[in-house]
């Protein structure tokens, strides 16, 4: 059914400023019969004349200031600013003036300018490129400023999940710029911007970065072990984050053995798959376990039935643990209760301690100057700490992995050391 104003539109329409252009006289009417706002328009204006009412579009239409007519080169120039870059979806959105909005709410307008800016570029936009819109997780939102006509180009970012063994100590999971210097490179650090020369996240994404093109990257790990702790075992799932990518269908598999060839002996990947925003949040609210393996030292010796002891002391007990002083700098200060859910003497120096998130296991040996209570030391009346640490496994977390990137959200952080938990 096309559009037939009705007594009762045409004397809606007489309330409108003069000299609207079709678009923003028939948007009036918008989702009544099946027409575009610029048919009913039209349709209103014959009517009108037809009654000896002209009502000609002004040079400057008053509510668009003419934004129609640019929409072919609009489309044109966002074709322009995507280039060469790899994307299967887009969305169109766009800023309004507030005086825009509040008129048209006003005169009671069913529809907004910046609904019709939106729809009607998008099918340009879709005629043009043969791509389709995507409202949900759009691999890229063409930004439009209805007052000025520019024009931002908004990338998601490429999501890549995989799990990671570090094994080699003294490497932390994130770039961790200089202290000194915050990254722009100074003598302390040797001009590099870093305190470590390398991380986990920059092994891996390296090759990601090469192949993906991206601006910029972080890694979201399900949690992080200590710097000077190895991570074996089944290793630690992660989510690696490709900041405007130019290309998003990546070869994974060579990608992971590229990877590992580079950094064979001190990182390696395995089951790189595309993820999503989802995930990584899915991965840093997982409270998965983890199970590690101390190396421990004492201060006196240590009979070995009393070590035994240990076993049935820390297995199932709840342990409350201030922040350890060691990151107390960067990290707020509260108590927490974590569980030991295993506890272990493998030998007369080595504990195997299953555990939930979040406990630190330094401090659960040495006692942290009774920040850690109960903690291995207290229990045997001996000093005792922490030699070597290796977490051996991490527990399922359940996770999913949707394939599909979305855009960051507004005051959501990066992987960032000082904001991320040791173990
Ligand atoms: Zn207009
Ligand atoms: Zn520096």
């Amino acid at each position: 059914m096309g559009f037939e104003p009705t007594d009762e539109m045409l004397g809606q329409a007489r309330q409108l400023p003069a000299g609207l252009c079709d678009h923003c006289l028939g948007r009036r009417f918008a989702r009544i019969g099946e027409s575009t706002n610029e048919e009913r328009g039209a349709a209103v204006r014959r009517a009108m004349e037809g009654l000896g009412e002209a009502r000609q579009p002004a040079p400057v239409c008053p509510i668009c200031e003419n934004i129609f007519k640019e929409l072919d080169a609009m489309a044109a120039a966002s074709v322009g600013k995507i280039g060469q870059m790899e994307y299967s979806s887009f969305l169109v959105g766009s800023r309004e003036e507030r005086e825009v909005f509040e008129l048209e709410e006003k005169l009671g307008y069913p529809e907004h300018l910046k609904n019709e800016v939106n729809r009607e570029l998008g099918k340009r936009l879709e005629a043009l490129t043969g791509k389709t819109v995507d409202f949900e997780r759009p691999d890229l939102t063409v930004l439009v400023d209805t007052r000025l006509g520019g024009l931002e180009l908004q990338v998601a970012p490429l999501y890549i999940y995989g799990r990671y063994r570090k094994l080699e100590r003294g490497i932390p999971q994130t770039r961790w710029p200089c202290r000194a210097c915050r990254g722009r490179g100074c003598k302390r650090c040797g001009g590099t911007g870093k305190m470590y020369q390398t991380s986990v996240e920059e092994l891996v994404a390296g090759p990601l970065m090469k192949a993906a093109g991206g601006s910029g990257h972080a890694l979201h790990g399900m949690g992080r072990e200590d710097i000077d702790a190895r991570m074996l075992g089944n290793g630690r799932p992660f989510v690696v984050e490709l900041e405007r990518p130019l290309r998003r269908s990546l070869d994974l598999e060579v990608l992971e053995a590229e990877i590992n060839a580079l950094a064979a002996g001190r990182v390696e990947v395995e089951g790189l798959r595309p993820s999503g925003l989802d995930e990584v949040r899915a991965l840093k609210a997982s409270r998965a376990s983890k199970t590690y393996l101390a190396q421990v030292v004492f201060d006196l010796p240590v009979p070995e039935e009393k070590l035994k002891l240990l076993e049935k002391t820390f297995t199932g007990l709840q342990v409350q643990q201030r922040t350890p002083e060691r990151v107390s700098h960067r990290r707020a200060d509260l108590d927490r209760t974590r569980r030991v859910l295993e506890f272990r003497v493998e030998a007369p120096d080595s504990f195997r301690i299953v555990a939930e998130a979040g406990l630190y296991i330094k401090e659960l040996i040495h006692g942290d100057g009774g920040r850690t209570r109960p903690s291995v030391s207290e229990a045997l009346g001996v000093g005792c700490r922490v030699l070597a640490l290796d977490v051996v496994e991490t527990g399922d977390w359940g996770g999913t992995g949707d394939g599909k990137g979305v855009e960051r959200l507004p005051g959501e952080d990066k992987a960032d050391p000082a904001r991320q938990p040791e173990e």
